[in-house]
């Protein structure tokens, strides 16, 4: 049987999103310049590249967050609204910890969007934000003060809100900070089977052995996008070299 790659050797239309030439300025910084690439569904794709490479940036711009140059098209069944089809996992350290919710609360902030400030939540978003804290192994910790969670615990949070947004594009900004090993194999096996239920992924990650191991391309970045594919292409020593020395871009 043919791939579809093979059926339609042009076809763009099974894209998520398709970035082209891609920058973004803060002030007399420039943090993206002509950056450009594209996600498909079933892809988990790490985003990699040195502290200050526009790798957030890259993000927020696709986000709406920052203002930007170039163009950022999402496909047609993602319309009218995109960027509400964008599960966005920010990093940990940046978000207030000290608010007064529960895990419960968390989780169940995905679902508002839906629901709508005034109305009460329905059966269906109560099952949907269950099987998300089941999932995150946080059925036991749902009446817990957010303050009061470990590292890990916090991470396993954001991964269960953003389970439980049933969103089509996935995005997470470091999600590995301040987590052990077995808490990271945890997470990357639950987005593993979310790319494996046809969303796209893009994460921000400083572990290149990790990307490696699940991600299916990587995308190096520094200051605009250096390689992007499979690991295995990606991965050449002047590819990392590009990426990581100063004033490599
Ligand atoms: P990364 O995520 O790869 O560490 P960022 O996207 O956070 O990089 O930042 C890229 C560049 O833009 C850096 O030089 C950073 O200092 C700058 N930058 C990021 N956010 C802002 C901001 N809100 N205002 C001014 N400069 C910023």
């Amino acid at each position: 049987m043919m791939s579809d790659s093979q059926r339609f050797p042009h076809d763009h239309s099974s894209r998520l999103v398709d970035v082209s030439n891609l920058s973004v300025n803060y002030g007399q910084t420039t943090a993206l310049e002509g950056a450009s690439f594209h996600l498909c569904p079933r892809e988990f794709v790490a985003i990699i590249g040195p502290n200050g490479a526009g790798k957030s940036t890259l993000l927020k711009a696709m986000l709406g967050l920052v203002a930007f140059r170039g163009t950022v098209q999402f496909a047609q069944n993602l319309q009218p609204k995109p960027t509400e089809q964008i599960a966005y996992v920010p990093q940990a350290r940046a978000l207030d910890w000290a608010f007064p919710l529960t895990v419960w609360d968390v989780v169940m902030m995905a679902r508002v969007r839906q629901i709508g400030w005034l109305r009460r939540a329905s059966q269906v978003d109560r099952e949907i934000v269950i099987h998300a804290l089941e999932r995150a192994d946080l059925m036991d910790l749902r009446t817990r003060s957010i303050h009061d969670l470990s590292g890990g615990q916090r991470q396993r949070a954001l991964l269960a809100r953003m389970m439980a947004r049933e969103a089509k594009l996935l995005f997470l900004d470091e999600p590995f900070h301040g987590v052990d090993t077995p808490t990271q194999n945890r997470i990357l096996e639950l987005l593993e089977a979310e790319r494996q239920a046809g969303k796209g992924i893009l994460m921000v990650t400083h572990d290149l052995e990790a990307a490696r191991n699940w991600c299916s391309h990587i995308l190096l970045v520094n200051q605009t996008v250096i390689a992007s594919g499979k690991p295995e292409k990606v991965y050449t020593p002047e590819n990392i070299a590009r990426t990581f020395s100063r004033g490599a871009s």
